[in-house]
């Protein structure tokens, strides 16, 4: 089966071939496209170092980070595409980078140093398939197999034990029992990667279609990068509401999750407080008291560990915080909720809300989910309305109550509260009138601290 090239590839292939350097499509690309998938990117390896891949496009602007390792990356038009210098390896350090690279003569030895066997074929329009290692039988069987020694490949770059399990997940593919056993051996290097490079594997891994099978059967992996989490499978809940151990129960609210970053992680961790306030009641059930609160500490520092950004950091600390809402929701908590979340984030608390009812006992579910269909539909009817949420949305403002002698100050900020808490309970209308004989009444009640 022919690959069908992007006609803007195809012309960064010829014009480095017209100026005498073989090029060929490489990687991910290739695996994509024979899979019948849409490639992220298209990645060039060609025999030509960055000072001729530069000769060769001496109109368009570059990046060159990738230099010292043979990339330039050229700007095109249709987005970014890196051109690779042949190469092999030279020794590597810390686990992650080779210390140099020597430049190669020929394809194939470019395709010895890359990772899984599937990512080490090559492709060419005339020249058709480079696959010396057997990826395309790989392929159509579903097997990652590693280029080469499996222990040297992980010892030399213990990001690709995170890949394997990436690869697995996002292609549902299996892992060859030697590259299990060689990856199981190397755990403990995953401990000297950039916590950035863990975080974005991770997160990829998460999201795809068979992270919850991968994760269940590599758990020493993931517990390795993320010892946080360990726990978790030590713990038995041991109470009528659940069939699995904390583990197994967040590994199937992940599968249950929608398939986006932060609603993955916010299932991976959403009780990895449970093992540290686990208690016996008198009954001999098993109880998690305080366990949310325990998860946003424990996530928090694991998430600030992977340095994740801020915003998404807070949002999954959010869901952790609230998952385990009593449903239904009263009309002030509806709004409270929304206040708090924005739109789209109480829709993840939702999506997350329904991954746990269907990760506990089966039982429970047709109780459940239909409390969780009943308020995504209320919340939808507030925003409709435009109802207010926050304070900024009451029809009095923070001007109106200096006018009515409430001074600066803290005092007016808890007078705003007060009467947002009573309109969000339904017992006060957001009208102006209204609003001010009820700000009038409170500074009555209460003039002292004027
Ligand atoms: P995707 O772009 O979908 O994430 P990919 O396979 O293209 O997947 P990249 O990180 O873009 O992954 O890498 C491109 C290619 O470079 C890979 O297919 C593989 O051949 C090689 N490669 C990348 N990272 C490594 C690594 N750590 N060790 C060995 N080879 C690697
Ligand atoms: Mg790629």
């Amino acid at each position: 089966m022919p690959i069908a090239i992007p006609p803007h590839i195809r012309r960064v292939l010829n014009r480095l071939e017209a100026r005498g350097h073989p090029a060929w499509c490489v990687g991910g690309c290739v695996r994509d496209s024979l899979l019948g998938r849409t490639p992220a990117d298209w990645d060039v390896a060609a025999q030509a170092c960055p000072e001729e891949v530069l000769a060769c496009f001496p109109e368009l602007p570059t990046v060159d980070t990738g230099r010292a390792h043979g990339t330039i990356g050229l700007v095109l038009p249709q987005g970014l595409v890196e051109v690779t210098a042949f190469r092999t390896d030279g020794p590597y350090s810390g686990h992650r980078r080779p210390e140099s690279v020597r430049y190669a003569a020929a394809i194939e030895e470019d395709l010895a140093r890359r990772d899984f066997t599937v990512n080490a074929m090559a492709w060419h329009p005339e020249r058709g398939l480079r696959d010396p290692f057997g990826g395309r039988a790989d392929l159509e069987s579903g097997l990652l197999r590693c280029v080469g020694e499996p222990v040297r490949r992980f010892e030399e770059d213990a990001l690709r034990i995170l890949r394997l399990l990436r690869f697995a997940a996002v292609l549902g593919f299996a892992i060859h029992p030697a590259a299990q056993a060689a990856a199981c051996q190397c755990r403990e290097l995953l401990a000297c990667l950039s916590p950035e490079r863990v975080r974005e594997e991770l997160s990829k891994l998460l999201c795809g279609p068979a992270a919850a099978r991968v994760l269940e059967e590599n758990a020493a992996l993931l517990f390795a990068a993320l010892p946080e989490l360990e726990p978790l499978s030590r713990c038995a809940q041991e109470s009528p509401y659940h069939c699995w151990d904390a583990w197994g129960h967040s590994l199937r609210a992940l599968e249950a999750a929608p398939a986006a970053p932060i609603d993955r992680w916010a299932a991976l961790l959403h009780d990895c407080g449970k093992p540290a306030v686990k208690t016996y009641g008198p009954d001999g059930l098993a109880h998690f008291y305080g366990h949310a609160q325990a998860g946003v500490e424990l996530a928090g520092a694991l998430l600030s560990r992977l340095r994740f950004p801020n915003r998404e950091r807070e949002a999954i600390l959010a869901l952790v915080e609230l998952h385990g809402q009593v449903l239904p929701l009263s009309e002030k908590r509806l709004k409270k909720l929304l206040a708090r979340l924005g739109p789209q984030g109480f829709e993840r608390l939702l999506g997350l809300m329904r991954a746990d009812v269907l990760a506990q006992a089966p039982h429970l579910a047709s109780g459940r989910l239909p409390l969780i269909v009943q308020a995504q539909r209320e919340a939808e009817a507030v925003l409709a309305r435009g109802d207010c949420l926050t304070v900024r949305d009451l029809a009095l403002r923070g001007g109106d109550l200096l006018a009515l002698g409430v001074p600066p100050g803290p005092r007016l900020g808890r007078t705003l509260n007060r009467l947002l808490d009573e309109v969000l309970a339904g017992t006060l209308a957001n009208e102006k009138p209204g609003l001010t004989a009820r700000a009038k009444e409170l500074l009555e009640e209460d003039p002292i601290h004027m």
